[in-house]
């Protein structure tokens, strides 16, 4: 095992497919690809969709899902995990243990938890009988990054309305067993789209990451990307601020530079 470590460094994403491959898993592979990284991927269900919809959604296995995991950490030296769909109730326990065991033997991976909870097309992908075993795993991640709806629903309230509340909730986060969050602002009402970092760890301060608003109709896929540009940053050497930083740089630029073509009716992918 500890020749991987001698190996290039590379992300794991674990995620669902999406056939329009605006989101999860073709999103994240994309994203790292064009950062440079190379990304490994764990499937754990499969979404028909398209930029208008998602007509079917098929979980796999908990033991497929396994032996992915498994085949590759055995082979690639896995410096950063990006969870997002999960797929079923079986598979986030399964991942929750597992997780937690890799982390002990391997404590310098970093893991970044993008559950999306709801499409934005307003199809579930996470039901709430899921939301208690999830905390287990966000006890397990490095990072969260939750929208202000997931991190409402995760709590348990209104989804934050403006930046003094968006502090309240990522502390309330934190209080629960987050060790670090990220929650992202792009739904805030007024013409910024800050997202609100805080860790436990009291040498990393809590910070705002600011930027404009973009009326982007083509944002299909916005929390995956940038999900696993964070893991692929990190791989790349950069800091948690940093990682976001320079992730939320190049969200920005990928949403302006969709805008100008059309590859479905409904809201596009991004293009990397
Ligand atoms: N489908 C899959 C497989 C996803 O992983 C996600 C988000 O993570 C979505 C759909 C939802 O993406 P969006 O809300 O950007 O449309």
């Amino acid at each position: 095992m500890d020749s991987l470590k001698n190996l290039q460094p590379v992300v794991m994403t674990i995620a669902g497919s999406d056939s329009g491959a605006g989101a999860g898993i073709q999103a994240d592979i994309k994203t790292c690809a064009a950062l440079g990284v190379y990304c490994t991927s764990v499937l754990t269900a499969i979404t028909a969709q398209n930029t208008r919809r998602i007509t079917a959604l098929e979980s796999l296995p908990t033991k497929i899902v396994a032996q992915q995991f498994e085949a590759v950490i055995e082979d690639f030296n896995v410096a950063a995990i990006k969870v997002g769909m999960i797929g079923s109730a079986e598979n986030l326990h399964y991942l929750a243990a597992r997780l937690l065991d890799y982390k002990r033997t391997n404590p310098r991976v970093y893991i970044v938890l993008d559950t999306p909870l709801r499409a934005s097309v307003g199809f579930s992908l996470f039901d709430d009988e899921n939301l208690a075993p999830l905390w287990k795993m966000i006890g397990v991640a490095d990072l969260i990054t939750p929208n202000l709806s997931e991190a409402g629903r995760l709590l348990g309230c209104q989804d934050a309305r403006s930046n003094a509340n968006m502090e309240l909730q990522a502390l309330e986060l934190i209080k629960r067993g987050a060790r670090a969050v990220l929650i992202k602002g792009g739904h805030l009402i007024g013409a910024e789209a800050s997202d609100y970092y805080l860790s436990v760890d009291a040498a990393i301060k809590p910070m705002w990451f600011s930027s404009g608003k973009l009326a982007a109709k083509n944002n299909h896929g916005t929390g995956c990307t940038l999900a696993s540009a964070i893991a692929a940053h990190i791989v790349l050497g950069y800091s948690a601020p940093e990682a976001i930083a320079s992730s939320k740089r190049y969200l920005y630029l990928l949403l302006q530079q969709s805008q100008h073509r059309q590859y479905g009716l409904g809201a596009g992918p991004l293009e990397c």
